[in-house]
C-alpha cells in the first residue's frame, strides 16, 4: 500500500499526540512549532495540556505536569503482577510498566484563584514539570493566585510550592493544608522514628512548609477552604488526605485527589492497596465510600493521577467494582 500524504500526516500527528505525556523536557523545549518530526521520538505539542470546564458558575482548569514511570513490581501489595497487568490490558494501558500522570486542578470561584495542589514544580523526573508552562498558556500568572490549598504532603502535590533555590513560587497565596497531615508530618517525633524510606518524604514537607510555617493555614475536615470549596475527609493514603467538594449554583464536582490512583486500575479493583497507601485499610474504606457516593449521585469527579483530562463519571460494574467514564471533552 502507498501512502498517501493525508495517511502520512494523521500518522504524524497521532505519534506527536502519543507523545505528549512520554517525551522529556528537553524534548519540549526542541519541539517544532508546528508539524512533527519524520524519525526519532515523537515530539510533545507544547503547552496543550490545560482543560477548562464549568461547575455551575466555577471555572475549573486542569492542568497537566507530566508523568513517571515505575516498575509493576512491588506496585500492588495485595495483587500478582500478572493480576496487574491484567487490569492494565483490560484498560488498554502499557503493561511493561505503570504511568503515573500528574494533573491539579485551578478554580475560579467566589472571586478567588484557587489551586488544589502545584504538581512536582523542579522536583520532577525529566517527564514531568510541564505545570508551569501549562498554567502560563491557559492564561494564568502565579503572582496571581490567592490561594494554595494541599490534598496531603507528597511530594507530587507540594513540590511546586518552592523553587530549588528556596523561593516562593506563589508569592501572595496563602497556602492551606489539612491540620492532620501538618500533625504527621511536620512532628519531629514521628519523623525521627520514620523508617529509611519515608525520611525523604518528612525532609521535603520541612524544606517546603518550614520557611513559612508561621503563615500556613491548617483547615479541618468540613471545613470550607475557600467559598464554595469543601474539604472532605479521605484519609488512608496518608493520615490527613484529603479531597474536596465544589459546589456552584446548580454544579458539582468531587475532586478526588489520590483517593485513587490511576482509576482505570483501582476504580476496576478498589480493594487493591497500591505501596504509596499509608494506611491501606483506611484508604480502602475511603475508596470505597467516595466511589460509591460518585456513582450513585452521578457526580462529576476529578483524579490527580488519571489520564489527562483526568475528570469524568464513576459508573458501576459488578459487584464491588467501578469504572471512570471521561467527561465529554470540547475545546468550546
Ligand atoms: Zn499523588
Amino acid at each position: 500500500m502507498t501512502m498517501n500524504r493525508r495517511t502520512a500526516l494523521t500518522i504524524g500527528a497521532l505519534g506527536a499526540a502519543a507523545g505528549l505525556i512520554g517525551a522529556p523536557r528537553a524534548a519540549l523545549a526542541q519541539a517544532p512549532a508546528t508539524g512533527a518530526p519524520a524519525t526519532g521520538a515523537p515530539a510533545p505539542i507544547a503547552n496543550t495540556s490545560a482543560y477548562r470546564f464549568r461547575v455551575g458558575d466555577a471555572t475549573v482548569t486542569a492542568i497537566h505536569d507530566g508523568v513517571a514511570y515505575r516498575p509493576l513490581e512491588g506496585f500492588i501489595k495485595n495483587a500478582t503482577v500478572d493480576e496487574l497487568k491484567a487490569t492494565l490490558a483490560e484498560s488498554f494501558l502499557p503493561t511493561d510498566r505503570y504511568a503515573i500522570p500528574f494533573t491539579t486542578l485551578v478554580v475560579q470561584t467566589g472571586g478567588k484563584l484557587v489551586l488544589l495542589d502545584t504538581g512536582l514544580g523542579e522536583f520532577g523526573p525529566p517527564t514531568a514539570g510541564l505545570w508551569m508552562a501549562n498554567f502560563r498558556a491557559a492564561g494564568f500568572d502565579p503572582a496571581q493566585v490567592d490561594t494554595v490549598v494541599i490534598s496531603h504532603f507528597h511530594g507530587d502535590h507540594i513540590g511546586g510550592l518552592r523553587r530549588r533555590d528556596g523561593t516562593a513560587v506563589f508569592a501572595r497565596a496563602e497556602i492551606k493544608v489539612p491540620a492532620a497531615e501538618w500533625d504527621f508530618w511536620m512532628d519531629d517525633a514521628k519523623a525521627a522514628a520514620a523508617p529509611d524510606a519515608a525520611k525523604p518524604g518528612f525532609a521535603n514537607a520541612r524544606r517546603v512548609f518550614s520557611p513559612m510555617a508561621n503563615d500556613v493555614t491548617r483547615y479541618q475536615w468540613g471545613q470550607e477552604v475557600s467559598p464554595g470549596i469543601t474539604a472532605v475527609n479521605a484519609a488512608g493514603h496518608t493520615p490527613g488526605h484529603t479531597a474536596f467538594a465544589i459546589a456552584s449554583g446548580s454544579g458539582k464536582l468531587l475532586v478526588m485527589s489520590d483517593t485513587t490512583n490511576n482509576p482505570q486500575v483501582f476504580a476496576r479493583n478498589p480493594d487493591w492497596a497500591a505501596v504509596f497507601d499509608q494506611d491501606a485499610d483506611a484508604a480502602r474504606l475511603t475508596r470505597h465510600k467516595l466511589l460509591d457516593m460518585a456513582a450513585s449521585e452521578r457526580m462529576q469527579v476529578s483524579f490527580y493521577h488519571a489520564p489527562f483530562p483526568a475528570t469524568g463519571f464513576i459508573a458501576r460494574d459488578g459487584a464491588n467494582r467501578y469504572r471512570m467514564v471521561p467527561a465529554n471533552w470540547s475545546a468550546a
